[in-house]
């Protein structure tokens, strides 16, 4: 069983993960064209990497999906109670 994350801030519990400088191998690239007719061209949503082999970056950041405030310390501490059981 997992207890989710919460944000302390707003108390959600999605988040999103930020990783820049990535070395990556064997990824899946996607990016989203959306066309729009007041500017007449296409927006793109940038590149997303939906699936890889190995991901290694020099800095992760975390933001609350809800509030968007920076929780990559809260969820570092989260992680470390998920992994190391009840302590
Ligand atoms: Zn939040």
């Amino acid at each position: 069983m997992v207890a989710p994350f919460t944000c302390p801030h707003c108390g959600a519990h999605d988040y999103n993960v930020v990783l820049t400088g990535c070395d990556v191998a064997g990824a899946t690239v996607e990016e989203e064209f959306l066309w729009d007719p007041t500017a007449a061209d296409y927006t793109s949503s940038g590149a997303l990497i939906v699936d890889s082999a190995s991901v290694e970056a020099e800095k992760a950041q975390a933001f609350c999906a809800q509030c968007e405030t920076d929780i990559s310390e809260a969820l570092a501490r989260y992680e470390e109670q998920q992994s190391g059981g009840s302590a």
